[in-house]
């Protein structure tokens, strides 16, 4: 028997993406739409219907890595870290030294994923970082099936914006050790406070900086969790059989897990001549025994940065630099009535600002210094609204043409005449509750409740003639008067 730490690596993904699952509801639905949204991006590629979504663009993902410590064992040094940046910059980028043991007959499949990935040096608040936290907890271990890692209250870290950071927790994972479960991941379509890669400390980094005498030394437990955490499934499916799949075309039917360090053809789902592709990195093969992804995979991976997680593109977390950005302080508050205010939120991203400079044409007042100012419409009108922010050495400004629409009265209703579509379109304070569209006769044509700000009747069915729109919102009730043309 060999000894329990090297009886075949371990990855608690799918174990955990089921308890995700059973705790929300809503994990699996979420899961599933946007499955279906990378495979209708997928199936347009393929069908030449859209250019490649990513083509030939190097992207880079912010990478912060939290180390949570009980013994200063587990306090991963800063060289092992920075040695698993550059494996997992080496092995998505098939810079890997190892490239030569891909067989022959699979390097036609192997991939640079054009993925890399860059150490954060912009914290959430704007501040400057190294990229790695470090915090001593009493926990003697964790465990995937409690996520306390991922936690301050519970002994670990919390999250650090998943729009802006691939987050890696570094810990004990004494609880699954047992079980040689060396890291695990949250899919695309997990909730924002769960939303990253955890590793087990001694997997961190390559030789020497990783001096663990084991088979997962190599870095390679982060290159096969990250793979999960931008969607990808096991190799060989989701069990033991030869009638499920991971889903990507160009990876042999595999039935089930590799362990330890095969050579040589290895087949079990009528995958000859070439038999099981055990290099994969997405197998439970050694760190020493695995060595690409293929452009299937790839492909997938883009396609998740391309939808579901394309937010961490546009991270300025690595730049050192600020971007400016505004929005209101209630969602979708840019139709007013005049005389109405608006409060506005600073957005802006990367290096926290230490001055603001608003202007606001048609507001009261019309510049403002303040972070989150409160601005008065008295006339109605379209109108631009310009953010300038700077940090004392850099700065970014940014101006959105008629981002404010003011009114005189509590509802917009467009096009009038109209032939195929009435929009009704109500502040956001106001509450719609019911539209009713009657005829010259006196008869309902339409009749609709809604909760929604902006409604779309469709009156393509409609003769030509004039209408009466009698609209029921929590101002009371208001009445207009539409004309269809045919
Ligand atoms: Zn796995």
């Amino acid at each position: 028997m060999s000894s329990a730490v090297n009886r075949g690596r371990s990855c608690a993904t799918d174990a955990y993406t089921a308890l995700l699952q059973a705790e929300d509801p809503e994990q699996k639905e979420r899961q599933q739409a946007l499955q279906q949204v990378v495979q209708q991006a997928l199936a347009q590629q393929r069908r030449g219907q859209a250019q490649q979504l990513r083509a030939d663009v190097v992207v880079t993902i912010p990478v912060v890595f939290h180390v949570v410590y009980n013994s200063e064992a587990e306090n991963v040094s800063e060289a092992a870290l920075l040695s698993q940046l550059q494996v997992l910059n080496d092995d998505f980028r098939r810079l890997n030294a190892d490239t030569a043991t891909t067989p022959e007959y699979f390097r036609p499949y192997a991939a640079d994923t054009k993925i890399q990935f860059c150490l954060a040096s912009i914290d959430p608040n704007g501040d400057l970082t190294n990229g790695i936290t470090r915090t001593q907890t009493t926990n003697k271990s964790f465990s995937y099936g409690s996520d306390n890692v991922k936690y301050a209250e519970k002994g670990g870290v919390d999250i650090w914006d998943r729009d802006q950071y691939l987050n890696i927790w570094i810990c004990n994972l004494g609880g699954d050790i047992q079980s040689n479960i060396l890291g695990y991941a949250a899919p695309p379509g997990s909730r924002a406070v769960n939303d990253g890669v955890v590793l087990h400390y001694s997997s961190v980094g390559a030789p020497p900086a990783n001096n663990f005498k084991w088979n997962y030394n190599m870095g390679r437990t982060a290159t096969h969790e990250v793979g999960h955490w931008l969607g990808l499934g096991h190799i060989w499916g989701n069990g033991s059989s030869c009638t499920d799949s991971d889903g990507i075309d160009d990876t042999p039917n595999q039935r089930y897990e590799s362990a330890g360090c095969h050579s040589g053809i290895k087949t079990s789902c009528n995958d000859s001549p070439f038999g099981d592709m055990y290099q994969n990195y997405m197998d439970y093969s050694d760190d020493a025994c695995m060595n690409l992804f293929t452009k299937g995979q790839a492909d997938y991976m883009n396609t998740i940065l391309a939808t579901s997680r394309a937010s961490i593109l546009n991270s300025l977390a690595c730049t050192g630099s600020l971007r400016s950005d505004f929005e209101t302080a209630s969602p979708n508050d840019t139709l007013i009535i005049a005389g109405n205010s608006i409060i506005y939120a600073d957005a802006s991203a990367g290096l926290r600002p230490t001055e603001w400079y608003w202007e606001f044409e048609g507001g009261v007042p019309s510049v403002s210094t303040e972070r989150n100012p409160t601005i008065m419409y008295p006339r109605p009108g379209k109108y631009s609204v310009k953010l300038s922010i700077s940090n004392g050495s850099l700065s970014s400004t940014e101006e959105k043409e008629d981002f404010v629409h003011v009114t005189v009265s509590d509802l917009v209703v467009y096009p009038n005449p109209a032939t195929d579509f009435l929009t009704i379109e109500q502040p956001a304070r106001i509450k719609v509750l019911r539209v009713e569209l009657v005829n010259k006769f006196g008869q309902v044509v339409i009749d609709e409740e809604t909760r929604d700000r902006v409604l779309r009747l469709d009156v393509r069915d409609l003769s030509q003639g004039l209408y009466i729109l009698r609209i029921k919102s929590s101002n009371g009730t208001e009445v207009k008067r539409i004309s269809v043309l045919r």
